[in-house]
């Protein structure tokens, strides 16, 4: 069992720095970080404080090790794990997260999923390594990756080759299903089974090149939809007595063979999953110009969005009194279900712009991080 402070939801806030047309514009800075406390000022008088606060200055592999590096680790051990990029289109969710996979991009200007990629399968090797070292029979590993991204209310693989960019609206046959434990699976849905950091990146790579293909083409609507990139980490071990005594990690599953235990090594299967969410855009649809098929966008989006706020603010709830959890509002809620609450670690990377040309955006990206706690 996760301890009761790990299995919350935690919460960064993220200032991107001010860009050159903000500069030129005559943009000033709105978001004072307090020194050494995890608090932000925006304004004269607006304070809120997080797990983390990272200041326009802060560097990718900073973020990575205090809100990400943990959570790899744990997948080891059993245990899901989801990361939200949440903010207004231009407040650094991309960036953040390394969805863009930006070939211009310097090492040190990566993202998490390159750095939780790169983390897994030199996990991976290192416990091979160790068993070796040890004589003792190496883990297996089965590592493989879903991309998805959700576009009003509906579900697109973006792994799916045959897929046609132009036609967006087009009906999936991806469903989403729940088993008798509570786990959460999909049918339809692309994966790809990968054996290296190299081969994991480059599916990504042609992935998040079809979702920007179709957005051009389709108007910027990356903006107004979630890409979902989701890595399963299969574990075949020898089974480690000590810790099983304790209560074990996350997803175990045993099956060893009970009649023969010294002679015949006990294996336990321990799965977990990693979800890397790049959310829609948190703006408001302007009332004005918000028709047909605009406005359904907007509308869909929200529900999204509202519908994980409404999630992860039961779920502190339920930490003090319990109740009900309302995962089925929405496509992105339920995707996620078991990997939100529960024994897995959910991070929430609110991302704001520091000009006070977005003061409004910022106030209400700060409010909804802020329901999280
Ligand atoms: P979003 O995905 O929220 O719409 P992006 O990640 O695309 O926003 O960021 C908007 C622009 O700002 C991009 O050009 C990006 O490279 C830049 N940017 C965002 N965050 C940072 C940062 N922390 N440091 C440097 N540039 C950043
Ligand atoms: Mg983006």
């Amino acid at each position: 069992m996760a301890s009761q402070g790990d299995c919350c939801v935690k919460v960064a806030l993220r200032i991107r720095p001010q860009m050159s047309k903000e500069k030129i514009e005559g943009c000033h800075v709105c978001t004072l970080v307090t020194p050494g406390e995890p608090q932000v000022l925006l304004g004269k008088d607006k304070a809120f404080t997080y797990d983390f606060v990272f200041d326009v200055d802060s560097e990718q592999h900073h973020i990575y090790q205090s809100c990400v590096h943990k959570l790899i680790e744990g997948c080891f051990e059993g245990y899901n794990a989801t990361v939200f990029a949440y903010g207004q289109t231009g407040s650094g969710k991309t960036y953040t997260m390394g969805t863009g996979f930006d070939v211009t991009l310097s090492q040190q200007e990566q993202g998490i999923i390159p750095r939780a990629v790169h983390q897994l399968f030199e996990g991976i090797q290192s416990r091979r390594m160790r068993a070796q070292d040890a004589g003792t029979h190496p883990p297996e590993f089965k590592v493989s990756a879903q991309f998805l991204e959700l576009y009003n209310e509906e579900i697109l693989d973006l792994f799916d080759e045959a897929r046609d960019p132009e036609s967006r609206s087009r009906k999936s046959n991806i469903k989403i299903h729940e088993d008798a434990s509570g786990s959460i699976y999909t049918t339809g849905v692309t994966s790809r089974l990968v054996h290296s950091e190299e081969e994991l990146l480059q599916c990504l790579k042609l992935g998040a090149l079809s979702r920007t293909t179709a957005s051009t083409q389709m108007n910027a609507q990356s903006s107004r939809s979630h890409a979902i990139f989701t890595i399963h980490l299969c574990q075949m071990r020898v089974c480690q007595q000590l810790q099983m005594q304790n209560g074990g990690g996350g997803n175990v599953e045993m099956n060893g063979v009970e009649s023969n235990p010294i002679t015949q090594p006990e294996y336990e299967t321990l799965m977990a999953k990693f979800h890397f969410v790049d959310l829609a855009g948190s703006e408001r649809l302007k009332r004005t110009g918000a028709t047909g098929e605009r406005a359904r966008e907007g509308i869909s989006i929200n529900c999204g969005l509202l519908a994980l706020g409404n999630v992860i603010s039961a779920l502190g709830d339920q930490m003090k009194k319990g109740g009900h959890v309302p995962y089925r509002d929405s496509k992105l809620t339920r995707l996620l279900q078991d990997s939100l609450g529960g024994n897995s670690r959910t991070m929430m990377i609110a991302c704001v712009s520091p000009s006070d040309r977005d003061f409004m955006e910022t106030l209400n990206t700060l409010k909804y991080a802020n329901r999280a706690r």
